[in-house]
């Protein structure tokens, strides 16, 4: 099989790839108080002869909006930055990433950036918030959750309905992942997409997921779990998208030593 130059992902948790993604969250923000701003000159005085109140009230509506956003993305920034746990107790970055993330794939556009480069930056500030966190997170039930395109594309073997049917002939890094699982006696699911991964994690029902996919499905995925914390690896396509694909194992070592022990 013919290899494909593919450009290494941005190694998880690394400071240069969080830039990328928290800079594009500042200019969204930015670009949502300027919108409140034009949108409340433009409704203030008609607002103003319905009721008095009913002015004040939409005032204090968008003042708590922008105050819940930039207080979240603040704390977001300085635990993703520090890898300290200041959203300790808010806790909540949902409210921010989902406003601010289609916003910055948008700005990202404009800017020529590539949606995998911001979702790569994603998953390494999620990372980097997972750390900060990581005493808050429960490791009873750890999951480690594969995407599929990791098995061999020749493989006959159904490891999706179970990873005990892999027959362990080391011609893709399955085996070597369930030999790692067995050895912290950790269990894993090997999910063919979102809709299977989102099953997996209902009837499993995790404390803590160390999931491996391309930069789509863990974006997606980081959000739809929510709020159950992920640490996000990003996979090697050297043969292109969504075959024989490959992964760092000393990355998902990793993840599992930093759940269990607080390790790095
Ligand atoms: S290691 Fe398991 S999944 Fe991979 S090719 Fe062999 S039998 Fe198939």
């Amino acid at each position: 099989m013919q290899k494909i130059n593919n450009k290494p992902p941005i190694a998880n948790g690394e400071n240069k790839g969080k830039g990328i993604f928290l800079l594009l969250s500042i200019l969204s923000l930015l670009l949502v108080v300027f919108l409140m701003f034009g949108l409340w000159y433009l409704i203030a005085p008609r607002l103003g002869s319905f009721h008095p109140y009913f002015s004040l009230a939409v005032k204090i509506f968008l003042g708590l909006c922008l105050i819940t956003i930039s207080g979240g993305l603040f704390l977001i920034v300085l635990s993703a930055l520090t890898e300290r746990d200041f959203l300790f107790p808010h806790g909540e970055k949902q409210i921010t990433l989902t406003v601010l993330f289609p916003i910055n794939l948008i700005l990202g556009r404009f800017f020529g950036l590539p949606k995998d480069q911001i979702r790569q930056s994603f998953v390494a500030v999620n990372n980097s918030l997972f750390k900060a966190t990581r005493k808050r997170i429960s490791p009873e039930r750890i999951l480690i959750l594969l995407s599929h395109c990791l098995q061999d594309y020749d493989c006959p073997q159904k490891v999706t309905a179970d990873y005990r049917n892999c027959r362990m002939c080391g011609k893709c890094q399955i085996c070597q992942i369930i030999e790692l699982g067995d050895n912290y006696s950790t269990p894993l699911s090997i999910a063919t997409g979102g809709t299977l991964a989102r099953k997996v994690v209902v009837e499993r029902k995790p404390t803590v997921i160390v999931a491996v996919a391309c930069e789509r499905d863990l974006t997606a995925g980081i959000q739809d779990v929510y709020p159950i914390p992920v640490y996000g690896i990003l996979n090697q396509r050297p043969f292109g998208p969504c075959i024989n694909t490959k992964v760092d194992l000393k990355e998902i070592e990793k993840a599992i030593g930093l759940i269990l022990n607080g390790r790095q």
